[in-house]
């Protein structure tokens, strides 16, 4: 049932002492680069003076302009001990780099292996990796730990709608990684070609890299015939495999014994109480060539207090709300993407894809929402299409309270990329 036993399930008081043991090892490691010698320094803070977890706030934070200012300043060792590099997505300006050593791989590829591993992933299993190869890190990242785990690994990469399909045929796939907008888009290519993926042998699905709502994972489910995971990671922290959904699908679990999460008030930098939104700020505590400290991800989620039914006692967020940076503000009024991704999923008119677009007539703020409209609904009358135009705008008010123009388009016809969704042009 675990990957690794004494470190699931590790008592709390104990999976603390291993966290502190930890950072003061990581802290130490780190003052051997030259960006957080200085760093740490200049805070006056040495891995022999944190004497409680409570102490990693003394240490100071690292932003995303910091690791594209540092470059490599920020690695602990010589290159000849680096052996591969990735690069963040990059959404947000230049991409930031980061570096691995042997070691880094292997202790990654373990986590994302225990991930995987614990949804029941199995030796036998054949698992289609449909995340780019390259300096995405969720490509490799999850080929590497579904290798050690012991599937049979099919490298597809992404996109390629049509080859994906005849893969999963091909090859009886049991498991894939998948973009979750991607997994609905490629829907209409398996209509398409009048496969059902329910028919195929699909039973588990890992969806990340990008926010989605429960509505969204339960399209996947359904569609798919699978069940559907939460797999949360960013560069900065390794890739894949900081926090992952168990079997009770019901907020992910963060292995605490390599990642030390804070949960802040992005506005105030204190920590938040549990079921509050704050930003995830992340610190490693097992990496080697380029240890990062006090990580501020901009990334939104609240901690959840419950312990599993499960068994682990890493403990559990929620699903990411969204990035701090993400944040519309449209009349005023403050709104995240997520919240109409979650009307418009929730409404069975309503197909795969939206894109939100930002203007601004008369001085005023105009927020349009393109909504991609099934096929059967599509083809109904003007009346018809005119009165579910009126209630997708109902339903976006409600949410957002904000009365957003809504045009319905064609199935299929929103621009779509092979990587993470663009859900907003902001043109204002
Ligand atoms: P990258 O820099 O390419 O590694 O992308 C990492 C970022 O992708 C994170 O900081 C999040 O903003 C986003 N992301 C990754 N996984 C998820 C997820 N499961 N849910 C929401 N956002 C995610
Ligand atoms: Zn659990």
């Amino acid at each position: 049932m675990y990957w690794n036993a004494s470190i699931e399930t590790m008592p709390a008081g104990k999976l603390k002492e291993l966290q502190l043991q930890r950072l003061k090892d990581t802290v130490r490691r780190a003052g051997q680069s030259p960006f957080y010698r200085q760093r740490l320094a200049q805070a006056g803070v040495s891995a022999d003076s944190l004497r409680s977890l409570e102490d990693v706030g003394r240490i100071p934070f690292t932003t995303k302009d910091d690791l594209r200012a540092a470059g490599r300043e920020m690695l602990t060792c010589p290159l000849t001990e680096i052996v591969r590099l990735h690069a963040s997505s990059g959404t947000t300006g230049q991409a930031t780099v980061i570096y691995y050593t042997r070691q880094d791989i292997a202790a990654w590829a373990d986590l994302v292996a225990r991930s995987m591993y614990m949804t029941g992933v199995r030796p036998g299993d054949v698992f289609q990796n449909m995340m780019g190869y390259g300096l995405f890190t969720g490509g490799l990242g999850f080929h590497y730990g579904a290798e050690l785990l012991g599937c049979l690994t099919i490298p597809a990469g992404a996109g390629n709608s049509l080859r994906q399909i005849q893969l999963m045929q091909q090859f009886d796939a049991t498991v894939l990684h998948i973009i979750p907008s991607y997994a609905l888009y490629l829907l209409a290519t398996f209509t398409q070609r009048g496969v059902d993926p329910r028919d195929l042998n699909l039973r588990i699905a890992f969806i990340g890299a990008e926010p989605h709502t429960e509505e969204m994972r339960r399209r996947i489910e359904e569609a798919y015939g699978v069940k559907a995971y939460n797999s949360y990671g960013l560069s900065e922290m390794n890739g894949p495999g900081v926090a992952f959904e168990c079997p009770e699908q019901s907020g992910m679990h963060v292995w605490e014994d390599a990642y030390l999460l804070e949960v802040v008030n992005p506005r105030t930098l204190e920590p938040t109480p549990p079921g509050e939104i704050g930003e995830l700020v992340f610190t490693n505590l097992t990496r080697q060539g380029m240890p990062i400290l006090r990580y501020r991800t901009r990334d939104l989620a609240s901690w959840d207090p419950e312990p599993c039914p499960c068994g682990r006692t890493h403990r559990r967020i929620s699903r990411i709300q969204g990035r701090d940076d993400d944040m519309l503000i449209v009349k005023g009024v403050n709104i995240f993407p997520i919240q109409i991704e979650r009307v418009l999923m929730a409404m069975p008119e309503v197909d795969a894809n939206y894109l939100v677009e930002l203007t601004r007539e008369n001085f005023n703020d105009v927020m349009h929402v393109k909504v991609e409209v099934r096929e059967e609904f599509f083809q109904e009358d003007l009346r018809y299409l005119q009165s579910l135009q009126k209630r997708v705008t109902e339903a976006l008010r409600n949410e957002l309270l904000i009365t957003p123009k809504v045009e319905l388009v064609e199935p299929s016809t929103l621009p779509r990329g092979e990587g993470k969704a663009v859900r907003v042009v902001d043109k204002r």
